[in-house]
């Protein structure tokens, strides 16, 4: 569940919605953690869904240990950036830490490109940009 300190706001038609802070979180916070209203899907059960839900779930989800994870919360709309201001804590991916301050009303971003299969166009704007999540 994301902190309840944040909260969705729409950034552009590009970029779609992101989260932000609603008040200052130093570095070192736990932003997100994994938790049991999270749905996690085997690679089978995730394709006898049907289809306008594998659609719409494959937007928002992210693979882990050969398994689709799909988050309840808002964190479905934390966008990537280059230089992001989170990270997860460890390999197994429940929980998300803040590794600088952030100021109420910036953006909480991570980067996408531990998810391999992620290659989209990166529109993040920060000054070591990679162009792309993965290429
Ligand atoms: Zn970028």
């Amino acid at each position: 569940m994301m902190h309840h300190d944040t909260y969705v706001k729409y950034i552009s038609d590009e970029i779609g919605y992101g989260v932000f802070a609603a008040i200052d979180f130093p570095e070192g916070t736990i932003i997100w953690s994994l938790d049991e209203k999270d749905m996690i899907f085997s690679k089978d059960e995730f394709e006898r869904l049907p289809q306008k839900l594998r659609e719409h779930i494959s937007n928002f989800s992210y693979e882990v240990d050969e398994c689709i994870v799909f988050n309840w919360c808002i964190s479905k709309y934390m966008n990537h950036c280059c230089n992001p201001n989170t990270r997860r804590v460890d390999e197994t991916e429940t929980k998300y830490i803040t590794i600088k301050d952030i100021a109420k009303d910036e953006q909480i971003t991570y980067d996408y490109s531990i998810y391999p299969e992620i290659k989209w166009r990166c529109f993040c704007g920060s000054a070591n940009c990679r162009g792309a999540i993965n290429k």
